[in-house]
């Protein structure tokens, strides 16, 4: 059997390519054993032992076969002892080659196994030597039979033993040839002695029959030469062509099992595609999923709405209602309770919207607290009120979120397609127009977009494009009035606040109140209170500090906030030449909304430049106790609203504050007085400063310098405790 492996491979590839040349036709040149590679040499040697053992059995029969012949029919029946001797050897040398022949069979080799398993029964040697041995010696005893009995027998008898061990001569040579010498010296052992006891014994006839016996072994000696060549021809050949086979059994077999891996390959890259198809599907649906869902709540984003809306809008199908839900409060939860609680909320409310809200075609997180939800419209406003109010329902329901129990309110402001807006945008801009005056009401209030807002809207439209143009265009319609502020102990005027003022040429006077939100919102704030703040503090540096104090401007978080805030502040108060420290800009509780460091960081920046702080509005807002103990405000101003509610049980309030503003270091100014018990209140309750139309109206800067006497301006004399009319100006402007 061919051996596998590399080396073997290339070892038996070399020996065949020895074969092949040696038995080319070609060359005609028969091959010996002893040029055959050893490898092949032992499978050519093992396969002559086979041979040689396979003709056993006949070869013994034939032995039996002619011993019993050369007894029967040279003898006449009488044996003597000698006879009976030979005849004993031969019975005994057949047992012999019987046995071995048994041994053989069982002996069961492997077929190459001489190199690992060099023991001598695995030695196709060994057991032709047993072979060899016993056939000559089986031959010994035919040699012994012309030499102990043709002398003694007749010339007939002596010619048909002679006859007999011809014929098994020349008949064991055929299956002999497999072993040269094995065949050859059978051969002569058979015929040699027969002839040469022929030609010793015989008669001329006998002499004449002994020299053909040695002829015919000669004749024997070059037959068998070529039949054993042949044999070991065929043996190659055979050998040759069973390498081949199993050669091409074994290509065969390779090419089969590289088959079945090519097709195992495939089979996995199949599997292997499907795969990565699979998870490039999954991939481009999460991509999808967060290119068009808010990350925190999952509802649509608002590209996604804006896609589904804008489908839905360009159908022309049925009439839609969009309804615009505004938390309200959710500032206070996020300051108070912080941000990941604030996210838990939102979550919540994402649920319980898309929990109630039905049928819908549209729903979506637009924003911070906001939230849309776009629906077909119904024929009743009644039912979008229902359905309005069974949102608010829902979110109303307590929040558990441990350690806080969460209540949550909302507005909702409701716009129609097409009618308050064909387009995404312009129907948006009209639900939070609704929502936003739904605010201005209270909590959980609802409101539909109707001509009312309509009209609102369009003010405010106008109203910011007038602000830009007048922005843009060096503010020619802006100027500022400067309200007086009292010192309550002296007064003497301790400060005055700057109020800005917008004069438009067709819509008149417009009010602070009404523009600055709606500069906030469309970022003009900044350039718009840079201005407001080069005016003031020119107006503040035309005075002497003796002559005035301290000027106070008013300053809008967004602006506050804004990173270069502090650089231009310096750069104004350098430009005018006014003193940091009789700046004093008033903030509004809304700052609280900011992160502490972030503030901190500003009020450092205001300390280094020597601007003072104020906290405006006190009390209206969402105040911070912490920030305001750790920030250096200097002043506190209560909310004219305290003032005129001083009545109805306005004043803890207002000792409230005041006793805090103690608490903390900081001095207290009173707003919005209008008459003069308020003023007797507020004195008695210990004011540093007083604010207000009894005191003084807004007025122009060149207004408020006319009223200096002596470059001074006159001390209050309510404040002062003079006894006198208090000049009040109602139609001052204001
Ligand atoms: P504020 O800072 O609280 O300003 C005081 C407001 O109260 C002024 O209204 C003033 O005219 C008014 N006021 C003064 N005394 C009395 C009084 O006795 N009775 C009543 N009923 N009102 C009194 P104004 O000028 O309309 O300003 C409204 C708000 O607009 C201001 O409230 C302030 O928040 C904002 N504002 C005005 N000018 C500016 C500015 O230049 N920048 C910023 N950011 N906001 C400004
Ligand atoms: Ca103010
Ligand atoms: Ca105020």
């Amino acid at each position: 059997m061919a051996s596998r492996g590399a080396d073997g491979g290339s070892a038996e590839a070399k020996s065949l390519d020895r074969i092949q040349r040696a038995t080319d036709e070609a060359s005609g040149e028969p091959i010996s054993t002893e040029e055959l590679p050893a490898d092949v040499r032992r499978k050519v040697d093992h396969a002559r032992e086979r041979m040689l053992y396979a003709q056993a059995p006949g070869a013994i029969v034939m032995t039996i076969a002619a011993s019993a012949g050369l007894l029967l029919t040279t003898t006449h029946g009488r044996l003597n002892a000698q006879h009976v001797a030979w005849a004993v050897a031969m019975a005994a040398l057949v047992a012999l080659r019987f046995t071995l022949y048994r041994l053989y069979l069982r002996s069961d080799r492997p077929v190459a196994p001489a190199v690992d398993r060099p023991l001598p029964v695995n030695d196709p040697a060994y057991w032709r030597r047993l072979y060899c041995g016993s056939v000559l010696l089986t031959g010994v005893n035919f040699a012994l039979w012309p030499l102990a009995f043709f002398a003694a027998q007749t010339d007939v008898h002596r010619l048909t033993g002679a006859l007999v061990l011809c014929a098994l001569g020349s008949g064991a040579i055929a299956v002999l040839s497999v072993e040269r010498w094995l065949a050859l010296g059978y051969g002569a052992l058979l015929l040699i002695p027969g002839s040469l006891m022929l030609i010793a014994v015989g008669g001329i006839e006998e002499r004449i029959c002994g020299g053909l016996g040695f002829v015919l072994w000669l004749s024997m000696f070059f037959s068998i030469g070529r039949t054993h060549e042949r044999i070991t021809q065929s043996l190659v050949l055979s050998y040759r062509n069973a390498v081949l086979v199993e050669e091409r059994d074994r290509h065969s077999r390779a090419l089969l099992e590289a088959n079945t891996q090519l097709a195992n390959a495939q089979e996995q890259m199949r599997r292997t595609n499907q795969r990565l198809e699979q998870r490039i599907l999954e991939r481009t649906a999460e991509l999808h999923r967060l290119a068009t869902r808010d990350s925190l709540t999952g509802l649509a984003n608002r590209s996604r709405l804006a896609e589904l809306t804008t489908a839905h809008l360009r159908s022309g199908d049925a009439p839609a209602a969009l309804y615009f839900i505004d938390l309200d409060g959710f500032k206070e939860i996020n300051d108070s309770m912080g941000h990941a609680i604030g996210d838990i909320v939102l979550s919540e409310v994402a649920l319980r919207l898309a929990d109630v809200a039905g049928d819908t075609l549209a729903i979506s997180r637009w924003g911070g607290d906001e939230f849309l939800i776009l629906r077909r419209a119904e024929r009743d406003p009644a039912d979008e009120y229902r359905y309005a109010e069974t949102l608010l329902e829902a979110l109303r329901d307590q929040i558990y979120i441990e350690p806080y129990m969460v209540r949550i309110d909302a507005c909702i402001g409701i716009a129609h397609w097409p009618q308050d807006g064909c387009r995404l945008q312009e129907l948006i801009y009209s639900a939070d127009l609704a929502v936003y005056s739904a605010k201005a009401e209270g909590r959980g209030v609802i409101r539909a977009f109707d001509d009312a807002l309509a009209q609102q809207g369009q003010r405010t439209l106008q109203l910011r494009q007038a602000l830009a143009r007048e922005l843009a265009g060096g503010c020619p319609g802006l100027n500022l009035v400067y309200q007086p502020i009292f010192d309550a102990a002296t007064g003497a005027l301790s400060a005055v606040e700057a109020l800005l003022r917008w004069r438009h040429a067709q819509l008149g006077a417009i009010s602070p109140a009404e523009f600055i939100p709606l500069a906030e919102r469309s970022g003009e704030m900044i350039p718009l209170g840079l201005w407001v703040m080069r005016e003031a503090c020119r107006f503040g540096a035309s005075f002497d500090r003796a002559q005035l104090a301290s000027i106070c401007v008013n300053v809008s978080v967004q602006q506050l906030l804004y990173p270069g805030f502090a650089d231009d502040l310096a750069i104004v108060l350098r430009d005018t030449g006014l003193d940091g420290d009789r700046l004093t800009i008033e903030l509004t509780e809304s700052i609280f909304i900011a992160d502490y460091a972030q503030i901190a960081e500003i009020f450092r920046m205001l300390e280094s430049l020597r601007v003072r702080v104020a906290i405006d509005d006190f009390g209206t807002g969402y105040s911070s106790l912490s920030y305001l103990q750790r920030l250096p405000a200097k002043l506190l101003k209560l909310d004219g609203s305290f003032v005129r509610a001083l009545d109805a049980g306005g004043a803890p309030i207002i000792e409230a504050g005041i006793s805090l503003a103690r608490a903390f270091g900081m001095k207290v100014v009173a707003e919005g007085v209008e008459e003069l018990a308020q003023l007797d209140a507020l004195l008695t309750m210990g004011v540093d400063s007083v604010q207000g139309f009894l005191l003084g109206m807004p007025q122009s800067g060149d207004e408020l310098r006319s009223r200096f006497v002596k470059d001074r301006f006159p001390p209050h004399p309510r404040l002062a405790g003079l006894a006198g009319v208090i000049e009040v100006r109602p139609n001052e402007m204001r």
